[in-house]
């Protein structure tokens, strides 16, 4: 009895073991110098490399001295190619899936093929990196206990707004990605749907133009308005029930403890600005007061 288990066992390992490894490996969002080390073996190991851009992704992989194969997979061709790279993983080769940026599946494609090969009896090892809903998350300031990723939302005006009116009650941090030229409509929205919250565009994240605009999304929204949005950005929205930001009267009081604290009235000013969200300008103009005052 014994000895058949295992014998069954071992004839099941051997059939997943001839099998190739499909390995899902993150690249960088913008600074190479994110790539890992972990990705860089595997790429250079690998049977056959699949991208989404074949030229864009060469030039990467050119860049780390790379020089495997490399086939197309993206989302119109997924269908056919997830059948070819499944038959090359089940010939024994092994497959590193690799998007234009960031981590495979994340708004991006790959989802099918893991799906397909998990299916298969295919071991899939994801190869870890940046992602840019992580990376705007941890610098955002915003609560990270627990946040919900929601993508990108429709590009109609009436989907997208449905889409943001099913989140209004939404009790931890959203992340949205979004494309710079409707980043000022979907703010706009967010306005009308959400109310004031407090709101992070995280812009062009790890590359030489990075940006955090943080505040209340009226203040965001205000600033963001007369500029020229370039760039990529990710849209993390506070929930609901956060802490209101320290209101205009908070701010004499918060002013005095950083002065207290000994920090000059330039850096108060942007401390206080920073933790309140309210504009350098009025928490300067506060400062102003508070030293006439005193
Ligand atoms: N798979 C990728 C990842 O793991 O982050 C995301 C791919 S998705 C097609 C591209 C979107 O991710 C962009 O429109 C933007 O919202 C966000 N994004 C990617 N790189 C970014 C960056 N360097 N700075 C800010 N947002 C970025």
């Amino acid at each position: 009895m014994y000895n058949s288990k295992l014998k069954t066992q071992n004839s099941k390992l051997n059939t997943i073991m001839a099998y190739g490894t499909l390995y899902i490996v993150a690249t960088p969002i913008g600074n190479l110098e994110d790539m890992t080390f972990r990705a860089v073996r595997i790429l250079k190991e690998v049977d056959l490399v699949a991208a989404e851009d074949t030229r864009h992704s060469r030039k990467l992989l050119t860049h780390f001295g790379i020089s495997r194969p490399l086939t197309s997979y993206y989302d119109h061709n997924q269908n056919f190619k997830g059948n070819y790279l499944l038959e090359r993983l089940q010939a024994g080769d092994s497959v590193a899936l690799i998007s234009d940026a960031g981590t495979p599946c994340i708004s991006d494609p790959g989802y099918q093929l893991v799906r397909d090969a998990v299916a298969a009896g295919i071991t899939v090892v994801p190869v870890p990196g940046p992602s840019a809903a992580i990376t705007a998350l941890s610098a955002a300031g915003l609560p990270t206990d627990a946040f919900v990723f929601a993508g990108f939302l429709p590009n109609r005006a009436g989907k997208r707004r449905e889409k943001l009116s099913s989140l209004t009650g939404e009790q931890r941090v959203i992340v949205f990605y979004e494309s710079p030229n409707r980043l000022l409509a979907t703010l706009a929205d967010m306005l009308e749907l959400f109310g004031v919250r407090e709101v992070v565009v995280a812009r062009e994240l790890t590359k030489i133009y990075e940006e955090f605009v943080r505040g209340p999304l009226p203040d965001v929204l205000a600033g963001l308005e007369g500029r020229q949005i370039k760039g990529e950005v990710v849209i993390l929205v506070a929930p609901s029930d956060a802490p209101e930001a320290p209101s205009v009267e908070d701010v004499p009081k918060l002013l005095q403890h950083c002065l207290e604290e000994g920090l000059s009235l330039k850096d108060a000013v942007k401390q206080v600005a920073l933790e309140t969200g309210h504009s350098r300008s009025a928490v300067y103009e506060e400062a102003l007061r508070l030293k006439g005052a005193g």
